[in-house]
């Protein structure tokens, strides 16, 4: 068999309301594929995660090691809009027992207050910069202010424009309907400067320089490029709740399901933004910077567990060499999150966290998934080998296919109750 570190999921939602998704079902999916640790950022609230933080440290349910990452300004009575407001928060936020914070964007000013003081409490810091506030604060602006981790891409090229100071956008743009939001989205790269530039390369460098971690979470947007690909995943059948399945259908309402009239003409031009983004990250990691592996499951019709592996097999797409991905999955996660001296590596001295399995990782990715690899074998019989045998978090040793058979209960008990049927966006239901 092989062995390796457990794995670590730096963009971890733990479920959601609007998903129906609960914390049971997305920790069975998160061990299953090998992920010990998650940073979750920005969930139902702190109180919420620190208690399922503080069962999983003392192992009273089945769940991975949690770090804490509070949705800014979550929990504030009053709409933050001072630098001493946000200051305040961010006191109050590490004095609950938060690991960090997710940031969505904010005013420089308030942005400014809030990394400065996280700083001095030595917190860790994610943001996804959205479109919002971007013009005017963007990843450069946030690196040198102390964040010490990104999320996703937005913002970033941003930082490399040249030509321009905001987005093309639309004169008819509208931020809160998402076919616009992620369709002008998927132009974007390409009015960054171009790779290997001397802008290109002053951002990338200076952000190395400041020990910035990128989390690209690239699965997350795949069906941007593929919308078929996601939506016809082969475990959306066996392991995707009804109320989930339900979420990921083309809407208004619910956030990332974009596909009010997605086409090949958006099809084609996300996978061009996902080549120029793609050569930013792998000459990032190739200079030194830190890559990490996240997935922000429970959207886009991704699903816990299944599409870390799929971030895995993209940063291979990327051009990291298989070893190179396992470290961005392990160690460097370990390393963001100011505990690579307990977690990240088989190492004396450390948690025993660790994946097993018995197809070789390196060789094929694929063989992690929970629905396993697909070969052919001796006697010309189709087979599906691999799929985590065992996951070991803290010592404590899981069986990763009683995990998935659990995950698979729990699933048809919810069809059967609704008398569900999981059919394709627009089909008519049986
Ligand atoms: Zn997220």
């Amino acid at each position: 068999m092989y062995l390796l570190p457990g794995f670590i999921d730096m963009h971890g939602h733990i479920g959601g309301v609007a998903q129906g998704a609960d914390w049971e079902y997305v920790f069975k999916l998160w061990l299953a594929h090998g992920i010990t640790t998650v940073r979750e950022p920005s969930g139902r609230g702190i109180e919420y995660t620190l208690d399922l933080k503080k069962k999983s440290k003392k192992n009273e349910i089945i769940a991975p090691r949690i770090f804490a990452y509070t949705g800014f300004g979550q929990g504030s009575k009053n709409p933050i809009t001072t630098a001493d407001q946000a200051r305040e928060w961010v006191r109050q936020n590490a004095k609950k027992g938060a690991d960090g914070i997710k940031f969505f964007g904010a005013p420089p000013e308030i942005m400014e207050a809030a990394l400065d003081e996280n700083k001095k409490l030595d917190l860790g810091s994610a943001c996804h910069h959205a479109q919002l506030n971007v013009a005017r604060w963007n990843v450069l602006h946030s690196a040198r202010a102390g964040l010490t981790s990104m999320e996703h891409w937005y913002g970033l090229p941003e930082a490399l424009f040249e030509d321009r100071t905001v987005q093309d956008y639309p004169l008819h743009y509208n931020y809160q309907n998402e076919q616009h939001r992620f369709e002008e989205a998927g132009k974007l790269w390409q009015q960054a400067a171009a790779p290997y530039s001397d802008h290109w390369n002053a951002v990338m460098d200076e952000l190395i320089a400041l020990d910035f971690t990128l989390d690209p979470t690239f699965n997350i947007y795949e069906a941007s490029r593929d919308l078929h690909r996601a939506r016809r995943a082969e475990w959306h059948e066996e392991y995707t709740l009804p109320s989930l399945w339900k979420f990921y259908q083309p809407s208004k309402i619910s956030h990332g399901s974009y596909w009010h009239y997605w086409g090949t003409e958006q099809e084609v031009a996300w996978k061009e933004n996902f080549r120029l983004w793609m050569t930013f990250i792998n000459e990032y990691k190739n200079r030194g910077g830190r890559v990490t592996t996240g997935s922000d499951s429970g959207f886009i019709f991704q699903l816990y567990g299944f599409a870390y592996i799929r971030e895995m097999e993209l940063l291979r797409e990327a051009g990291f060499h298989p070893l190179e991905i396992i470290r961005a999955a392990t160690l460097n996660g370990a390393e963001a999150l100011g505990a690579d001296d307990k977690i990240g590596s088989v190492q004396i001295g450390k948690r025993a966290d660790f994946v097993i399995v018995e197809e070789n990782p390196l060789e094929n990715l694929k063989v992690l998934y929970g629905t396993g690899a697909i070969k052919l074998n001796e006697d010309n019989e189709v087979v599906r080998v691999g799929g985590v045998k065992y996951t070991i978090r803290d010592g404590v040793v899981y069986d990763a296919k009683q995990l998935l058979k659990e995950v698979k209960e729990m699933v048809q008990k919810a069809k059967d109750e609704e008398q569900f049927t999981l059919t394709q966006p627009g089909q008519l239901k049986k």
